[in-house]
């Protein structure tokens, strides 16, 4: 083996990523990293629901993990973006922004997703503030305030019947869509208000303006984002995608294996909706299928 090739390269050393290295080095296996450093929680300061690490820094969590992993002696940490994925002789080679490539028998891609959010001014600088899109995560700390969900189409049906349990909520439709008399039959039930005036601005800490001049205080604003790929990778690769509601994201079977043989996928990138205990689960998951297919050989999903 040249110093450039290694058992298994992990695209994305955040929670998903971390956890699968760390399963592949207690393996003793040959373990590359590469990490662009933007962890999908990067706005939020605190991270919640994750066993043992309720309500921690998000970075800290990250940071631990990351250290107790570099104590394993075979494996290396690259900062930066890894750019070209292809399969190459009994394994893949990996280019990243810089100009330098890797080989490695095996790839774990634990990539993440990127938020896309609708264009309201001062939304966006809200985010992982008082601008959120899960209440697991987040609802509990806005103290059963007012809640303001910000619809982007019928899908916001799903976030304005759950908030009620975290506070008294108002169903901002912003023109995004029309509830049906059935629909305003579940809003009425759970005690939400409906709002039609379209939005002009978010100001203070999650005020809503509106376009009649009216400005309604919440506690925090919850908002289905569009979720991208953080990486081409996937793609690049061939892997077999799944459309969710929210957007596309890699198909795995139970091992995280892809569509592609060799080909690891954990984390945001391979789920519906994430958080930081499922990525840390499926990418213990995909560590060891990594590993397994290095012994018994790889299969595709
Ligand atoms: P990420 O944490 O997104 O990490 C992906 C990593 O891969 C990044 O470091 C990125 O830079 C890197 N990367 C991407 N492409 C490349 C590339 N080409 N080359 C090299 N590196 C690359 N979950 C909770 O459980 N509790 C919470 O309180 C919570 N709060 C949240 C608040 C906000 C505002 C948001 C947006 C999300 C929150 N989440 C929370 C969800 C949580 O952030 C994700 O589920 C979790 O980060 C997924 O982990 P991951 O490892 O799959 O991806
Ligand atoms: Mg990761």
């Amino acid at each position: 083996m040249s110093i450039d090739e290694f058992d298994v390269a992990v695209i994305g050393g955040s929670y998903a990523g971390i956890s699968a290295a760390t399963q592949l080095a207690r393996a003793r296996r040959r373990v590359l990293v590469i990490d662009a450093g933007q962890r999908r929680n990067r706005y939020a300061l605190h991270s919640h629901g994750f066993l043992g690490q309720d309500g921690r820094e998000a970075a800290a969590i990250a940071a631990d993990g990351k250290a107790q992993l570099m104590k394993y002696p075979t494996v290396q940490w690259l900062e930066g973006a890894a750019t070209q994925a292809a399969a190459a002789d009994d394994g893949f080679d990996v280019a990243t922004a810089d100009g330098a490539s890797f080989r490695a028998r095996r790839l774990v891609l634990a990539t993440g997703m990127v938020d896309e959010l609708p264009a309201v001014p001062g939304l966006a600088e809200r985010w992982g503030s008082s601008v959120f899109h899960c209440p697991y995560c987040h609802g509990y700390e806005l103290e059963q305030g007012r809640i303001g969900v910000l619809a982007t189409s019928a899908l916001s049906m799903h976030h304005a019947l759950m908030l009620p349990d975290w506070g008294t909520v108002t169903l901002f439709l912003n023109g995004a869509f029309e509830p049906d008399e059935e629909q305003l039959g579940k809003l009425a039930q759970r005690g939400v208000t409906v709002e039609r005036t379209p939005l002009r601005a978010i100001s203070g800490v999650a005020t809503v303006e509106l376009q009649d001049g009216r400005a309604l205080e919440q506690a925090g604003l919850f908002v289905l984002s569009r979720l991208h790929s953080a990486s081409p990778l996937a793609e690049q690769l061939g892997c077999d995608m799944e459309q969710g509601p929210m957007g596309s994201y890699v198909r795995t079977d139970m091992t995280k294996a892809s569509s592609i043989a060799g080909v690891y996928v954990c984390g945001d990138a391979a789920r519906m909706a994430g958080s930081v205990a499922l990525a840390v689960a499926d990418g213990a998951m995909a560590g060891v299928g990594a590993h397994h297919s290095l012994i018994f050989g790889a299969a595709a999903a």
